[in-house]
């Protein structure tokens, strides 16, 4: 690593960190242990936001877990990887661990003192405490870290550089909607079928069929089904394009029928009947091994959903990889506007990291934190960038979130995110995330080994 270059060259160019949240301040720490001059920049206390209740760094501001931390889950490879490049949030978070069963629960307090600490005791970090309110007070090179509640001049001001040149503005989202994402080997293919409507396309949708007492017995079910209530500052206003499925319902029971759920052309090729209803189900990445539930972004509670989801004709066994949400949220459309490595596609010295690239949770956003480190450290020391294997959970999520798609929805590490391997088709599901986990490992234990080489 060219550890000499990078403390003459950065001593004279600090590297401007805005938002010393979980990613803002892994990324900062990173950097710093890479000889780098760092300035951290944080809003608080000097302006709050609706949720945050300190001014400590890494505050969470909602659980106090950082989610599964077992050896056989996605989230748990990705602590796996984290803990190989040192992280500072998980090793905060390991020391203040409390009891949480197999997730990595944490003394909300404890971590966020010893994050604070690190942060502010390291010699090449200085922190600030101000608002920055546009991208052109920020010298470069600079690593936006401001998260879901990003101080509102500042979103305006991303969503100018964004939207420069083009004649739609839609790049950055003020919250999001999330359908169900479900695994593709779990789908009842004796039930549900292909096709595109009115034959349009070549196939891409898979169709559930659903005659009209299953119709009906779905909506009633949706009525009944327990919903999450937002906190005021979390409403978000509802676009006729992305309404929750229950709203929808609200508005009268058939009205989903005459919107996402109507069979139109959609006859089944193995009846040659039009169905009374469809759930329509969309090929979500490349290697076509998950689909998502058009229409179905949703505020029901978890459980009630997978109960009310698996009435669906085609999806009584379905495993979801991530289920519906809508929340505040504040993110990029990445995949259009942001690099491999998650630099401006206008400016390679403005990069972005956390939440706001789509990714979701305390612990996906750290590790974007610190991924945007080590590219940002490779650029200035005048290395080709390296992305981490795409076998890597680190590679998935980064994946995720950069290849190119249309419709771009936040995401947290599932193993729907993945790749598969030739002959992994005959093995069991278990039998195939172990292997997946197998390639994961040895894939980074690689990318580790060479990068710290450097
Ligand atoms: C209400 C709510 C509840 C949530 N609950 C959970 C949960 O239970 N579990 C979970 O895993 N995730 C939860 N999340 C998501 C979680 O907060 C994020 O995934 C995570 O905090 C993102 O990390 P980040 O570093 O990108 O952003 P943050 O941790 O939010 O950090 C961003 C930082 O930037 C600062 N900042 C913002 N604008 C500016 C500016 N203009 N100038 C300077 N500083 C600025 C903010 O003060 C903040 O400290 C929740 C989010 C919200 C909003």
């Amino acid at each position: 690593m060219a550890q000499d270059m990078n403390s003459t060259n950065t001593a004279v160019h600090p590297i401007y960190v805005v938002g010393g949240g979980l990613a803002g301040s892994e990324c900062a720490w990173q950097l710093a242990e890479k000889g780098h001059k760092v300035v951290l920049i944080e809003m608080r206390s000097a302006h709050n936001t609706p949720a945050h209740k300190t001014d400590f760094l890494a505050e969470l501001v909602c659980s106090n877990s950082f989610g599964s931390q077992t050896d056989y889950s996605a989230p748990g490879q990705l602590k796996w990887e984290a803990e190989k490049f040192g992280s500072l949030i998980l090793k905060a978070a390991k020391e203040s661990t409390i009891p949480a069963g197999m997730a990595l629960g944490v003394d909300r307090e404890r971590f966020a003192k010893s994050v604070t600490q690190a942060i502010c005791n390291h010699p090449n970090i200085r922190v600030e405490r101000r608002a920055i309110h546009s991208l052109e007070e920020v010298p470069r090179p600079a690593v936006i870290a401001t998260g879901p509640l990003t101080h509102e001049s500042l979103a305006l001001s991303i969503r100018d550089h964004l939207s420069y040149g083009e004649v739609e503005n839609d790049f950055l989202y003020f919250y999001d909607a999330i359908a169900p994402i479900i695994d593709v080997d779990t789908i009842n293919m004796d039930i549900a079928y292909k096709a595109d409507r009115f034959g349009k396309g070549d196939s891409d949708y898979i169709n559930c069929p659903m005659n009209k007492d299953q119709y009906f017995q779905f909506i009633e079910a949706i009525q009944k089904a327990r919903k999450i209530e937002p906190k005021d500052f979390e409403k978000t206003p509802y676009f006729e394009g992305c309404m929750p499925i229950e709203v929808m319902v609200e508005r009268g029971p058939m009205t989903p029928r005459f919107g996402p759920m109507s069979a139109k052309g959609l006859a089944n090729p193995k009846t040659g009947e039009r169905p009374f209803a469809v759930v329509q189900l969309r090929q979500e990445n490349k290697e076509a091994t998950c689909y998502n539930m058009v229409g179905f972004q949703t505020k029901m509670a978890y459980a009630d959903q997978k109960e009310v989801f698996r009435l669906i004709p085609g999806l009584e066994n379905a495993e979801f990889l991530k289920l519906g949400s809508m929340h505040r949220n504040m993110y990029i459309h990445s995949p259009r506007k942001l690099t491999r490595q998650l630099s401006s596609r206008r400016d390679s010295q403005l990069f972005f990291a956390g939440q706001i690239t789509g990714v979701e949770g305390y612990f996906d956003s750290t590790c974007i934190g610190l991924l945007v480190a080590g590219f940002l450290h490779e650029q200035l020391s005048g290395h080709a960038v390296t992305l981490p294997p795409r076998e890597s959970a680190m590679g998935s999520l980064l994946n995720a979130i950069t290849e190119y798609k249309e419709e771009f929805q936040p995401t947290n590490i599932n193993f729907g995110l993945f790749p598969r391997a030739e002959g992994d088709e005959k093995l069991s599901r278990d039998e195939k995330r172990i292997a997946q986990l197998a390639r994961a490992k040895a894939s980074m234990e690689g990318f580790t080994q060479r990068t710290t080489q450097e």
